[in-house]
């Protein structure tokens, strides 16, 4: 699908994303940039992609309606947002390629299917995931508790649509199991080891139609209360070695799956010595990524430019990171001063550092934990990136 293409009807060769928030809105300014004219489907009136793209479908994610102009729009579709209900990809996709497909998004969607894929292809990708249970009925959560001692303490984690931590509970003795399961409402979990990490990474994957794969190297990630706030993207990030097993082990990953467009794998990094070989896969999301944010600025190529790559079956350019890099992420929190007033944070000093590029989604309202935006610092080596990232946010917060 080339972006100049015009059809017999005189339609615009057009790509179509699943979801309007900023990760919509990052592809949508990417597909725009190489020519193609975009549609997002998202129901918000005021969502960050739907603000920028040429056409804005405000329907439900499975009105039949608004999917049917999607598709009647756009020669391709993709999605940004991972709790698009699967079925509704496997309508889209009876008339245009979708990617990535139903079949994959539906098992990234599901911890218990993710797990059990992961485990499937440990072999392919040499790394597995942490020791788990399923916990779906309460014989099974009474056969836990008498028998997987060794999952304490743990953490149970619904198998649906958790997020940035959300659907998430610590739990130390087999009491806590049943209590944390009851607040979680019973509903199908696992419950996974609690390992000591050292560190979290994620890899990006590109794979196109013709199941050529490129790929980024590892982003080093740090967590806060459970959400991304820094990406250390960088030589030097993480050892080598590890960087490596963990680059072959999410293209495998991707193979296995055969999977189409950008794949985002989260690893964790443990304790050496440990049975694990100290790489760990945790989970996976079927789009570009947080993590991922910094490839805008400090690539020749963007894991959005991927995206448009691998679903338009243009060739896919193994990409090239020309600077090092420090993502910081914007939530809201950064918006409220130490007395709880909103204020907006002081840009004129944050700009005037030097390799700032600030990146804002849209959002009219500050919240506490809503992503709103992200800086990414570059520079011409790590040490000056790392001085810049400092007083960067110092000033942020
Ligand atoms: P989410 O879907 O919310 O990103 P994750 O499974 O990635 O869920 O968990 C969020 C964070 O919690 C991880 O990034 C990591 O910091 C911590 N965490 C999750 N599972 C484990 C574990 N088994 N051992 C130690 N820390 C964990
Ligand atoms: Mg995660």
């Amino acid at each position: 699908i080339f972006p100049g293409s015009v059809d017999a009807a005189g339609q615009r060769a057009t790509l179509g994303v699943m979801g309007g928030g900023q990760l919509g809105r990052m592809f949508v300014h990417a597909a725009q940039r190489l020519g193609y004219f975009t549609a997002v489907l998202d129901p918000d009136a005021q969502s960050p992609a739907g603000l920028v793209s040429h056409h804005h479908i405000q329907t439900s994610y499975d009105d039949p309606a608004g999917l049917a102009q999607l598709a009647h729009l756009c020669q391709a579709i993709t999605t940004e947002f991972e709790n698009v209900p699967a079925p509704t990809l496997q309508t889209l996709a009876q008339t245009r390629p979708v990617a990535p497909g139903a079949a994959v998004v539906g098992i990234a969607q599901n911890r218990i299917a993710e797990k059990a894929h992961f485990a499937a292809c440990a072999d392919l990708s040499g790394v597995s995931c942490a020791p788990y249970a399923v916990l779906e009925t309460p014989a099974q959560l009474r056969s836990v508790q008498a028998e997987r001692a060794d999952l304490l303490p743990g953490i149970l984690k619904t198998a649906r649509l958790g997020y940035d931590g959300k659907g998430q509970v610590r739990v130390k003795t087999a009491e806590e199991l049943a209590a944390a399961w009851a607040e979680l409402g019973g509903a199908a979990c696992v419950l996974e080891k609690m390992l000591p990490l050292t560190a979290e990474c994620s890899v990006l994957v590109a794979r196109g139609w013709d199941g050529q794969v490129v790929s980024f190297a590892p982003q080093r990630n740090v967590h806060v209360d459970g959400i991304l706030a820094v990406t250390h993207a960088y030589e030097g990030n993480m050892p080598v070695a590890l960087a490596d097993r963990a680059r072959d082990a999410a293209i495998a990953i991707a193979h296995h799956l055969g999977y189409v467009g950008v794949l985002c794998v989260e690893f964790f990094v443990v304790e050496d010595g440990s049975e694990h070989g100290g790489l760990v896969v945790n989970e996976m999301a079927p789009r570009p990524h947080n993590s991922g944010h910094y490839t805008l600025d400090a690539c020749d190529a963007s894991q959005f430019d991927l995206q448009v790559h691998a679903m338009a079956s243009l060739p896919l350019p193994q990409p090239r990171q020309h600077s090092p890099a420090i993502m910081l992420n914007l939530l809201g929190d950064v918006w409220f001063d130490a007395e709880g007033q909103l204020h907006e944070p002081d840009w004129q000093a944050v700009l005037s550092l030097p390799g700032t590029h600030l990146h804002l989604y849209g959002k009219a309202d500050a919240r506490a934990g809503r992503k709103m935006g992200h800086l990414t610092i570059t520079g011409p080596d790590v040490t000056s990136v790392k001085t810049v990232a400092r007083r960067a946010a110092s000033l942020l917060n």
